[in-house]
């Protein structure tokens, strides 16, 4: 299975899958287009988030960064006037230089990843969408800022007129992403931003010519009219869509065979009856490895009966 995914929603839900299926049968393509280059070093949210979850070493609390680190080299910076603008934890820091050395000697983000896979013991691929860099830029009435920026620097406060990925259309998809396509024909799409997580993902050239020929199921990162955290309703708002489980399908239309919304929510099946995909309600709100465990169980079932 090959499951597209951001940076919290997504990995939620791979803390269950991966008790039911084998790493090896699992490729997670990770969105890019949040990586930001910091102190001199590349940093990949989304993907740094998958790796720690699967080197068991994630802070789940919060969904970012390595359990129990420490800020020292952040603060020393700060404290001598260097605002570096993002707070990097010592080992966080580690992994960043690592995978900015290999980019500097020439390799692509895929070589890096796999390295640093192979050297926290991860035996699933976890692929970066793209080699090539694209960036997520948000327009607000302060002029057009980096999504970092938005969202870290200015707490998602600004209004937002427009979300673009600067770069995608000339970006490839991941040679490593186009082979797994080639072989595996069940694709999830995890519950995550369906504007600056799945969209860049889906917005590479090609990429949704070859998930209409796939089995695509979808999970909702929105439950009623809210998002379960994060900017996602802001954003879909300034790109005129509908801040619902029905909004978010609109964006897979074409792909999206079957959709599954929370049991809480209070949209109603025949509202998805343009989107052409089954609708399926689940307990989405993981709180809990056994929700995610559980929520996972659905899904196999979903791609077993398709
Ligand atoms: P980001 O890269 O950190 O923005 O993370 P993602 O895009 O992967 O995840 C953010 C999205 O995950 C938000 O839109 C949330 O609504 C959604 N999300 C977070 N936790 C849950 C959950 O437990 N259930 C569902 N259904 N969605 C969730």
């Amino acid at each position: 299975m090959i499951i597209l995914s951001g940076g919290t929603g997504t990995p939620k839900l791979l803390n269950g899958l991966r008790t039911l299926i084998p790493p090896k049968d699992l490729t997670i393509v990770v969105n890019t287009a949040e990586d930001v280059w910091v102190s001199g070093n590349l940093i990949t949210p989304d993907i740094d988030t998958i790796l720690y979850l699967l080197s068991g070493r994630l802070d789940t609390e919060k969904w970012w960064g390595v359990a129990g680190d420490t800020f020292r080299t952040h603060e020393t910076m700060k404290s001598s006037g260097f605002d570096e603008g993002m707070m990097l934890g010592d080992l966080d820091r580690a992994t960043h230089i690592m995978r900015s050395d290999i980019l500097r000697n020439g390799g692509t983000l895929t070589s890096a990843i796999r390295k640093l896979c192979g050297a926290f013991g991860i035996k699933t691929d976890i692929l970066p969408m793209s080699d090539d860099p694209v960036s997520t830029i948000i327009t607000t009435p302060q002029g057009k800022m980096h999504y970092q920026d938005f969202w870290v620097k200015n707490h998602g406060e600004p209004d937002v007129a427009d979300v673009s990925v600067d770069g995608i259309s000339d970006a490839a998809i991941a040679p490593a992403v186009l082979e797994a396509l080639e072989t595996d024909g069940e694709v999830l799409i995890g519950p995550s931003n369906p504007i600056t997580s799945i969209g860049p993902i889906l917005e590479l050239p090609g990429m949704r010519e070859i998930l209409k020929h796939k089995k695509v199921v979808a999970v909702s990162p929105i439950i009623g009219k809210k998002p379960v955290s994060g900017p996602a309703g802001k954003l879909m708002d300034a790109r005129g869509l509908e801040v619902s489980s029905v909004g978010v399908a609109m964006c897979y239309q074409d792909i999206v065979d079957v959709f599954v919304i929370d049991e809480r929510d209070t949209a109603d099946i025949s509202d998805f009856d343009d989107i052409g995909c089954e609708v399926v309600r689940a307990d989405t709100l993981m709180k809990s490895v056994d929700v995610s465990v559980e929520l996972s169980k659905q899904i196999l079932d979903i791609f077993e009966e398709m």
